[in-house]
């Protein structure tokens, strides 16, 4: 039987994972419902490498960030579109405590190509309230995660590979050495469902953690802010002239991708404290980040059906992780290459699988 995969869902997970099987000649058939629960088509797309409080470099990023900027030319060069904008990101200090973890940080000299001078208060005058001043991060920006997932879905419709409906897991048969679907035998079907893995009854014993956002776009006057990325808790994303995506809320108690005024009217008050404004508000989106436990992917087997994969994971960092992790998986699944351990499903198996 010819090597052949069968993929759930198709968001930025199934979609990297189905580009880089396609671009080594595999045969892939994805299914998803039309992205009807889809975090990726609610991800501002930003590439932030410095995270958190204690402005900490993402982990791994000096090997990630170049990577996935390289996939990103190369899925330009192949779709004609422009995907990754490199921007500056005006991180404002909150208190004294994020000014010492910039000071130490900025200490060290082979990070100084991501923690940029830092900025007095008042330098960008009343547009911004940065009463503790500012450092700009280096190196990041936002990739257009729209128009990259409209571009997958025109292409694996193109080539005849996307079933757009709901992927019903008691129709799969699965044996050690490979599954059947509608009659079709494939080496592997690899689940990509992001959040919705909670109703995957192969999956469903991971130590998931999601996490609800809500994201709006807005619009300002013309050149009221400047042209970079404002972080400070929330941020705001200059995506066209005058245009902006600003966001966004965690919530941990509920999944589903309905927008609530509650998610609203938070991110219009945080980001009035550092941005008075005016806007209006002209876009409101809401998903669910895919997390587990220990905030990293999870790709590999199944413990009892090595016919059984995941691709999952992705967290808040679906845009950074995606492009790595997909050729990582799709160098597992062809070349037998191993997978990192800290990223492997195994490290659950032993705690979480009965
Ligand atoms: C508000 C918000 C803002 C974000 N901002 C950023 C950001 O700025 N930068 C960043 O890097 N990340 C961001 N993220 C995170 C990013 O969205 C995720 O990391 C990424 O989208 C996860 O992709 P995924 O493919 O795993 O899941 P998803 O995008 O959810 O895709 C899963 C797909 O599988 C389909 N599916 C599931 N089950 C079935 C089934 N049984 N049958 C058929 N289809 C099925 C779903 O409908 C969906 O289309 C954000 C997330 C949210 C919610």
């Amino acid at each position: 039987m010819p090597r052949k995969f069968l993929i759930i869902g198709q968001g930025l997970a199934g979609s990297f994972l189905a580009w880089n099987l396609l671009q080594r000649g595999m045969p892939v058939t994805i299914v998803d419902d039309t992205h009807s629960d889809c975090s990726s088509f609610a991800a501002a797309g930003m590439i932030n490498p410095i995270t958190g409080k204690r402005l900490v470099l993402s982990p791994r990023c000096e090997r990630l960030l170049p990577f996935a900027k390289s996939v990103y030319e190369e899925l330009e060069q192949q779709f004609h579109q422009t995907f990754f904008e490199p921007k500056d990101i005006i991180r404002l200090f909150r208190d004294a405590k994020e000014l010492n973890a910039w000071e130490s940080k900025r200490a060290i000299t082979h990070l100084k190509e991501y923690y940029g001078d830092r900025l007095p208060p008042g330098n960008y005058g009343a547009v911004l309230n940065d009463a503790l001043g500012s450092f700009l991060i280096r190196q990041g920006g936002y990739c257009r995660t729209g128009e990259l997932m409209q571009c997958f879905t025109d292409h694996f419709r193109s080539r005849e590979c996307l079933w757009n409906e709901r992927f019903d897991h008691k129709e799969l048969q699965v044996y050690d050495d490979h599954v059947m679907w509608r009659g079709q035998g494939f080496d592997k079907v690899i689940f990509a469902e992001g959040y919705q893995a909670q109703n995957n009854p192969y999956f469903n014993w991971l130590p998931f953690n999601f996490a609800k956002g809500e994201i709006l776009t807005l619009r300002a006057r013309t050149g009221l802010l400047p042209d970079a990325v404002i972080s400070c808790g929330k941020w705001c994303i200059p995506i066209a002239p005058g245009t902006y995506t600003v966001g966004s809320t965690y919530g941990w108690d509920r999944f589903d991708c309905t927008v609530t005024d509650a998610g609203k009217q938070a991110i219009l008050s945080d980001l009035g404290r550092f941005i008075p404004g005016p806007f209006t508000v002209t876009g409101h989106n809401a998903g669910v980040r895919p997390i587990v436990k220990d905030l990293k992917p999870v790709l590999g087997l199944h413990p009892r059906h090595p016919a059984v994969a995941i691709f999952n994971g992705l967290a808040s960092k679906g845009l950074l992780w995606g492009p790595f992790y997909a050729r990582q998986m799709t160098e597992f699944l062809l070349d037998a290459q191993p997978l990192e351990p800290e990223v492997t499903v195994d490290r659950f198996a032993a705690k979480h699988f009965q």
